[in-house]
């Protein structure tokens, strides 16, 4: 039940289902699943007009109407959140911290003045998407159930201000195992993707749009990731590609603070330092400065450098390249923190061990 302003709404008696003719599962390949190309069967919609969300909707994935000054487009109040089903060996749908999810999207929400959404409609929402469409969660191992809620402004509007209507959607789309090639990054230091005052601790669409650019220059030299430095003096670090990044230096976990709000708080992130701490290794969240962790990769002390995010939960940098000088990093198979880390989150989603800390949710 949602309770606002007094008032409870019962979300899932609510929702108004309108179950696809005939499910497009049969034209998926999973062993074989092609990314972003094919999406489930439903998605849910619901709109935010006169103060209040209402007409919660499951419908056939279909495009919808927009009018063509809608606020999102020209003033880019839009911010969305990336989440995963999993299945485990019994056939149970579950997700991973999902509450988390739910609280970021608001925390987003408010720096683009845009409205909240209870923490219950997007939980029931998730939920209820998820099980019309849990065929479409793969089974297969290092296979999962891409899940995209968002929130923009729908609203017919050419004035600056914030919006009075907003849609929040989810679709999915089933991904498969998430399989790289040695990932060489450069460090960035002249483009920015987050300055102090920012928005860069919100997952704004305009983040992702403003690092384009920077990426697609380091593409072309042959660089899979940026790693993104502030935006003041070029010399901290503070993000690896759309990942949180962290450095395994002598006996310490050394990853960017949060506090400056330049660097988004991943969920895979808190997982991880969490783990580690576990395992009896020093975390330290706190500036980190390219010389430092060049140093340590010249003296030797650095064991590991690795991304954090939903997409690939843990992905291992293998050279960084700063001001034309490339590093490289100790073999993959050396790489025993992250290795060890990202064996016990694979475990937790497979239900192999103990959930102590309550992260899993079944669906
Ligand atoms: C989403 C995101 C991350 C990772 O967050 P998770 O919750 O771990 O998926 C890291 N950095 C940026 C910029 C992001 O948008």
């Amino acid at each position: 039940m949602i309770k606002e302003e007094g008032k409870s709404m019962d979300v899932v008696s609510n929702i108004e289902i309108d179950r696809v003719k005939e499910s497009k599962l049969p034209q998926v390949d999973f062993n074989n699943i092609q990314f972003g190309k094919q999406f489930s069967d439903h998605m849910f919609i619901a709109d935010y007009k006169g103060g209040e969300w209402k007409n919660f909707k499951i419908v056939p994935y279909a495009p919808i109407s927009l009018s063509p000054a809608c606020a999102a487009i020209h003033y880019g109040q839009s911010v969305f959140e990336g989440m995963k089903a999993y299945k485990n060996e019994d056939g149970e749908v579950f997700l991973f911290r999902p509450e988390e999810n739910a609280k970021r999207i608001n925390k987003s929400a408010a720096r683009l003045c845009m409205p909240e959404i209870p923490q219950e409609l997007f939980m029931e929402a998730v939920k209820e998407l998820i099980k019309i469409d849990s065929d479409w969660v793969p089974a297969i191992d290092g296979c999962s159930l891409y899940i995209r809620p968002y929130l923009f402004a729908s609203e017919e509007l050419l004035g600056v201000r914030p919006a009075d209507e907003y849609k929040f959607m989810i679709f999915t789309a089933p991904v498969g195992g998430y399989y790289e090639d040695e990932i060489h990054v450069k460090i960035e230091t002249e483009y920015t993707r987050a300055a102090e005052g920012g928005v860069g601790f919100a997952k704004a669409a305009g983040n992702y749009a403003a690092a384009l650019y920077p990426a697609k220059l380091g593409e072309a030299q042959g660089f899979r990731q940026l790693i993104w430095t502030d935006a003041k003096e070029h010399k901290y670090i503070e993000e690896s590609g759309t990942m949180n990044i962290m450095f395994h230096i002598g006996d310490k976990l050394i990853t960017p603070f949060t506090d400056l709000k330049t660097t988004l708080a991943g969920i895979t992130r808190d997982s991880v330092l969490t783990l580690a701490k576990e395992l009896g290794v020093v975390v330290e969240e706190r500036k980190v400065s390219i010389a430092e962790v060049v140093e340590a990769i010249k003296d030797g002390t650095l064991k590991d450098a690795f991304g954090t995010g939903t997409a690939a939960t843990l992905a291992q940098i293998s050279s960084i390249t700063y001001n034309d000088e490339r590093l490289e990093l100790p073999s993959l198979d050396s790489r025993t923190l992250s290795n060890e880390i990202g064996q016990i989150i694979q475990d937790l989603k497979r239900g192999k061990v103990e959930d102590t800390h309550n992260w899993i949710y079944r669906v």
